[in-house]
């Protein structure tokens, strides 16, 4: 069988952790099976990424290089995947599931007429077979697949396998690659790690609720304070950001926080986050949502209203208090 590892390199012309990882899981697979094992590296250069890894027990390393594949775009990357894949014959294709290569995976196998499956936790042999593993419904059920079809493509999370560390000096052959593509890359602009609201590595979660539009003790709304007493508290603990659905939905209407999305909802139809702590803002605490917490280690909560749901036995502490002044002063405290 041939097994093709498939990976672009980085910035700085090395082959990155994950790609490193998904090399560990192409040579297993290649192991496990008795077949030859086929290096195909893309971007700017790769000789330098091919002697990362040229003692992995690769019988052969291709690569497609130029300017033409420095940068992340579309027609480029499926062109020299594409490429690479035919050239190497391969009937089993491995690649790191970065956001790179994930964006051309399908494409890629569509091109070759494969099967396709993203996002593996594992692959291993099993009387002669592949089978792989994956997360479905949000790692609510782990499945095993094994296909019949020929090529087939995968792609490998990163943490999942032992990064391959085997330096040396590669022979690499080169393929003439001409991308079919009417995009020129001028340049990629990235916003700052922590510019993001949803940490999943964060320590506590820190839910808003729909309490944070509604009319308060003063016959007034008070969005704007909430929007910068939410984001002064996301600076000042470093915390991730959910929210219930009532909150998220109000976003259609215009009357949300700005900065929340249907990705932050936190529940039954949401996500179910797993931080140490969790701290809830003016949120009822109903079940519909509360499910979504069944990873949360330490609850709280702060609501105005002693009879609402985290009273009855959701949370391990409730706060009866308002979350505009508790949030004020807890940014305070903080700085
Ligand atoms: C099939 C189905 C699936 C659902 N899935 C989800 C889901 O995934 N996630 C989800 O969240 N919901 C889900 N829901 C909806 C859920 O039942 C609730 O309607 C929703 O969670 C309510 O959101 P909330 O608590 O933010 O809003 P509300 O119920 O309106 O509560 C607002 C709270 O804010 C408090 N408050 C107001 N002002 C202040 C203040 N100044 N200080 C402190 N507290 C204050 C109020 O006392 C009140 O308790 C689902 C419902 C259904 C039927």
């Amino acid at each position: 069988m041939n097994v093709l590892f498939l990976a672009h390199t980085e910035e700085d012309g090395s082959l990155g952790k994950a790609a490193c990882e998904a090399l560990t899981a192409a040579k297993g697979l290649s192991d496990g099976m008795a077949g030859a094992l086929t290096v195909g590296l893309y971007g700017a250069e790769v000789q330098q990424a091919a002697d990362q890894i040229a003692a992995c027990g690769a019988s052969k390393f291709l690569g497609v290089a130029g300017a033409d594949f420095a940068s992340a775009r579309y027609g480029s990357d499926a062109s020299a995947c594409e490429a690479l894949a035919k050239a190497a014959g391969a009937e089993v294709i491995v690649m790191p599931a970065t956001s790179r290569a994930s964006r051309v995976a399908a494409g890629v196998a569509q091109r070759l007429g494969a099967a396709v499956d993203t996002r593996l936790t594992g692959l291993d042999v099993a009387g002669g077979t592949i089978v792989a593993t994956r997360w479905f419904y949000r790692q609510r059920m782990l499945g095993k697949i094994e296909r019949d079809a020929k090529p087939w493509l995968v792609t490998v999370d990163s943490g999942c396998f032992a990064a391959c560390d085997a330096p040396g000096s590669a022979s690499v052959e080169l393929l003439s690659v001409t991308p079919a593509t009417r995009t020129t890359v001028t340049g990629i602009i990235a916003p700052a790690a922590d510019a993001q609201t949803i940490r999943p590595d964060a320590k506590l979660l820190l839910v808003a609720g729909a309490g944070w539009g509604k009319t308060q003790p003063d016959g007034q709304k008070h969005l704007d304070d909430a929007s910068s007493l939410i984001l002064g508290l996301l600076a000042a603990t470093q915390c991730s950001l959910g929210s219930s659905k009532s909150l998220v939905d109000q976003s259609g209407e215009g009357a949300a926080l700005p900065f929340l999305t249907h990705m932050h909802q936190v529940g039954q139809t949401g996500s179910t986050p797993r931080h140490a702590k969790g701290l809830a803002t003016c949120c009822h605490g109903e079940e519909p949502h509360v499910v979504g917490w069944r990873f949360i280690g330490e609850r709280r909560a702060v609501n105005l209203d002693a009879n609402c749901g985290w009273a009855q036995g959701k949370a391990d502490v409730l706060y009866v208090a308002d979350a505009f002044a508790v949030t004020k002063k807890l940014a305070e405290l903080l700085k």
